[in-house]
């Protein structure tokens, strides 16, 4: 484990502008990342759309396959045998003012935030950086939102088989942004439990469901 830390801002302000980057689907995220790379090197599968014109202009056809399960024109770009990115090199991306919309969306801190390990052995490159993140918690509201991700995420890991097939993502990333997504059940949950015993498992279950069919939850 690094000794090493990296601020990762106030705990709200961020979950608010993770949230709403969410919903609009352009604007990225916008990550401290310094001279960290971890994620050109993490053995990852980029997801490019077919109105990323100005990437895919950049990226070697052969280096594009179609994405499974999505539209024709979806496609995906793999890594080499190192893991690296092939649009990487040793100074960084080489078409990073055109990168793909998933590199610009990309925020490890998800992982920090909701305690989901980001992957296995190939994503270490990450996972160092994970670790090394630190919010801050300048008020009570930025705890209890912070409890509540976690408790959220907690929830889920422990609870995977409660959950209607295909609910709870096995990707790792997508599962960390569900429990962004769905923290707002859990808040309310221990916000009401001040007074009491948090509900049983399945009512608890039902609400994330429920959260999960419907709007999603903003701060
Ligand atoms: S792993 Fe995290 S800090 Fe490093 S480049 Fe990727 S998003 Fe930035
Ligand atoms: S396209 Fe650029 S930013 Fe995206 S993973 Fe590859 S090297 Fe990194």
């Amino acid at each position: 484990m690094p000794d090493e830390t990296v601020p990762a801002g106030p705990f709200s302000p961020w979950l608010s502008a993770t949230l709403r980057a969410r919903r609009l689907p352009t604007v990225g995220a916008d990550v401290p990342c310094g001279t960290c790379s971890g994620c050109c090197r993490a053995s990852f599968f980029i997801h490019i759309g077919p109105s990323e014109t100005e990437a895919l202009a950049r990226i070697p056809q052969a280096l594009l396959f179609p994405a499974p399960g999505l539209p024709e024109g979806h496609v995906l770009m793999g890594y080499d045998e190192k893991g690296n990115c092939p649009m990487w090199r040793d100074e960084g991306c080489s078409i990073y003012a055109h990168r793909p919309q998933t590199c610009r969306d990309f925020d490890c801190r998800i992982f920090t935030a909701t305690g989901i390990a980001v992957g296995g052995p190939a994503q270490a490159p990450i996972a160092e950086r994970v670790a090394q993140w630190r919010f801050t918690y300048p008020t009570q509201e930025n705890h209890a939102e912070r409890e509540a991700v976690l408790a959220t995420a907690m929830f889920m890991e422990a609870h995977g088989d409660l959950f209607p097939e295909g609910m709870v993502p096995v990707n790792p990333t997508q599962r960390a942004l569900l429990a962004l997504e769905l923290h707002r059940v859990m808040y309310d949950f221990q916000l009401e439990a001040d007074a009491g015993p948090m509900p049983a498992d399945d009512v608890i279950r039902d609400a994330l469901v429920v959260a999960a069919q419907g709007p999603r939850s903003a701060t």
